[in-house]
């Protein structure tokens, strides 16, 4: 048996559970988008001609390369290009590939299982110069798979259930269609708690680590790796004993689980009989029946940036309708609060209209709201399907970066005409629909008495509100230490947003990622929060801590807290409550 020794990678714990499984190495770009599929004997001819396409196109593109480098001044480089097309042309790869497309592999698939041959066998070479030209072989074989797959074709479609994600950098777009193949987790270079991917990650309940810096380096497709989600590392190159160890505690876990069911469908409420709600936060309309599953209350935060993803042409007021109105009428007669798109930041589209120039700042840029009132006819759209998809059921409609009065009036205006003409044309629409704001910038914060009045309702954005608090970019890795929700800042800002929302006899909601997290449940509670919006898999977790503690005594630890300036002070009170 071989000598396996562990490699400890240590990042950010950005969702929480354990996982043991196979790397699939998700790359940026078309390399590993694979399909393994059988092709009949009468299509294999067909395959090799496209195989042969793919190579002409790959040359075709490489020359232009070589005329792009001639024409540098200084030293010259086409040297490289001439070894790429050495390798392109070599009879034997290609003879290589044939045979396997003659075996029934398709195209794509054998053009990858030879490079892999290829790359492999330079790799056990003990030679700099042979293990360099493994860059050479990648390089080529990309191309080739970019040429066979076209450029629409970006879906890692060869990920199966035991695959565990490990990518440099995973965008929310690349999330959103990895969890439609049901992976077991994620691990990344980059990102802090709070990114998108790692949101996604707790909404599916699967363990995820990030700001690990190297791993996507470290390894190689169908490694062993696992995810230590509670702790916030990974195990490569696994032991036996360890894979046991980390066995045990996933049999563990999915007791815990099991406990949890029973809380199903009891209230969240204190010892003491205070009642608060617990909500679920989903990411797309299929997340719906997972809310209910788990007992919550209704959808305290719907995100529509799915609406955007993976498309070149903006979704019609038609298909914002179908989608809402699906979510709606699953939740009924329970609440659903949409929040209009938060595009921008690290949401990228890839729309014509969005990024067309980087942004130097695009968390202070033309993000949420702001986009959405530069692009006007973009957000109609939206609102219309939102006011249509009313009539099935109870929406509560929510702008998020909200940062003034000046802004909320004018998004309320737009609001407004979108409704007259509805009303116009005699579409249906709920005319009691509540209009409520995230509150995650602090300057809504410092005049959250004058937003309270013109609102029905308030949820707070920790996630933002704390990145922008602080100073602290939610997905840089190496500032996440100071990425803390326990700063005194934070916490007196929640208690302002709550106490002024009670001044105006309205509700106020928390919708971050702290309110999911069990070490702030008392705190959030002693603060006056009413509504705690969670992803899905949270819910139970959070009803559990709430129906374990009385409201009297959380108040007077959180009055203890509020008087601290530190943290650390903050931290030795929790723990001696
Ligand atoms: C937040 O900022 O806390 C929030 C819930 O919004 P998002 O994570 O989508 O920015
Ligand atoms: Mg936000």
């Amino acid at each position: 048996m071989l000598n396996k020794k562990d490699i400890i990678l240590k990042g950010v714990a950005a969702s929480s559970g354990i996982a043991i499984g196979r790397v699939f190495l998700f790359e940026d770009d078309n390399y590993f988008c694979l399909i393994s599929k059988e092709i009949p004997k009468n299509a294999r001819a067909a395959e090799k001609e496209h195989l042969d396409d793919a190579i002409e196109r790959t040359e075709s593109e490489l020359k232009v390369v070589y005329g792009k480098i001639n024409d540098v001044p200084g030293e010259n480089y086409t040297h490289i290009v001439d070894a790429h097309l050495l390798i392109l042309h070599n009879p034997a790869m290609k003879a290589n590939i044939y045979k396997l497309i003659d075996a029934g592999a398709n195209a794509e698939y054998a053009v990858y299982k030879v490079m892999e041959q290829i790359i492999h066998s330079f790799e056990i070479i003990e030679n700099d110069y042979f293990k360099e030209r493994k860059a050479d072989i990648q390089d080529v074989g990309k191309k080739i798979l970019a040429n066979l797959l076209g450029k629409q074709r970006k879906t890692p479609l060869s990920l199966n259930k035991d695959s565990i994600v490990v990518s440099h950098n995973l965008t929310l777009a690349d999330t959103v269609t990895i969890r439609e193949k049901s992976v077991k987790g994620f691990a990344t270079d980059i990102g802090g708690k709070t990114s998108h991917m790692a949101i996604i990650a707790q909404g599916l309940a699967l363990p995820a680590v990030v700001g690990l810096k190297t791993v996507s380096s470290q390894v190689r497709t169908g490694d062993i790796i696992i995810v230590d989600g509670n702790a916030g590392e990974v195990v490569l190159n696994p032991s036996f004993k360890t894979i046991v160890k980390y066995k045990k505690e996933c049999a563990a876990q999915a007791e815990k689980i099991k406990e949890l069911e029973n809380l199903k469908n009891l209230p969240a409420q204190t010892i003491d009989n205070h009642k608060v709600l617990i909500l679920a936060n989903i990411d797309t309309p299929d997340e719906a029946a997972s809310v209910l599953l788990n007992g919550a209350s209704g959808i305290g935060l719907c995100r529509t940036e799915f609406m955007y993803y993976n498309r070149d042409s903006m979704p019609s007021e038609q298909e914002h309708f179908e989608r809402y109105s699906s979510v709606v009428k699953a939740i009924s007669p329970l609440e659903t609060t949409i929040r209009t798109t938060d595009l921008g930041g690290d949401k990228l589209a890839k729309l014509g209209l969005l990024n067309e120039k980087k942004e130097k700042n695009p968390f202070l840029g033309l993000r949420a709201i702001r986009l959405c009132l530069k692009y006007a006819d973009m957000f109609i759209a939206q609102l219309r399907g939102i006011l249509k998809a009313s009539a099935y059921g109870k929406i509560r409609l929510m702008y998020p970066m909200i940062s003034g009065l000046d802004e909320l009036r004018e998004v309320n205006e737009i609001l407004e005409k979108t409704k007259q003409d509805l009303r116009s044309k005699c579409v249906k629409f709920d005319e009691e629909m509540e209009v409520g704001v995230m509150i995650e910038v602090p300057s809504a914060t410092v005049i959250i008495d004058d937003i309270a009045k013109e609102v029905d309702f308030v949820s707070i954005g920790t996630n933002d509100l704390i990145q922008y608090t602080l100073a602290v970019d939610r997905i840089n890795e190496d500032v996440a230490n100071l990425y803390n929700p326990l700063h005194p800042a934070i916490l007196r800002f929640i208690k302002q947003i709550v106490d002024a929302g009670h001044r105006a006899g309205i509700d106020v909601g928390i919708c971050g990622e702290m309110a999911g997290d069990a070490r702030y449940t008392a705190i959030l509670l002693g603060l006056g929060v009413d509504k705690f919006s969670v992803s899905p898999f949270q819910t139970p977790k959070i009803k559990r801590a709430i129906r374990s503690m009385y409201l009297a005594d959380a108040k007077k630890t959180t009055d203890e807290i509020l008087k601290c300036g530190d943290s650390e002070s903050i931290l030795k009170i929790i723990n001696k409550h």
